[in-house]
């Protein structure tokens, strides 16, 4: 895991569908982690903002990708970028994290 720290990630866009069960991935995130997404900082790193939302990230070696927090512009950003060292991943393959029943 902690290799994540080294890779470099983009923000995957999420198109307006659910993204699982949890109804949305700032959800999603909370439902896995047990923190409100809105008390953390911007998983980027060198951003100071505050999280507002579940930024889907993917990378070359982890094309399924995982859910942090980002704020907006981080989240509308194509710009890649690495995350801080405390960043909570919460991966974003179904499968292992948040199976439909
Ligand atoms: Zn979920
Ligand atoms: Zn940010």
């Amino acid at each position: 895991m902690m290799d994540l720290y080294k890779e470099m990630w983009t923000s995957k866009k999420v198109t307006g569908k659910r993204f699982c069960q949890c109804g949305s991935c700032k959800a999603h995130w909370e439902n896995f982690i047990g923190m409100e997404l809105k008390e953390q900082n911007c998983s980027a790193k060198g951003c100071t903002n505050r999280a507002t939302v579940g930024g889907h990230i993917v990378s070359e070696n982890y094309p399924e990708g995982y859910i942090v927090p980002l704020c907006d512009s981080c989240n509308q950003s194509d710009e890649s970028f690495e995350v801080k060292p405390n960043t909570g991943f919460v991966s974003a393959d179904l499968s292992v994290s948040c199976e439909e029943e």
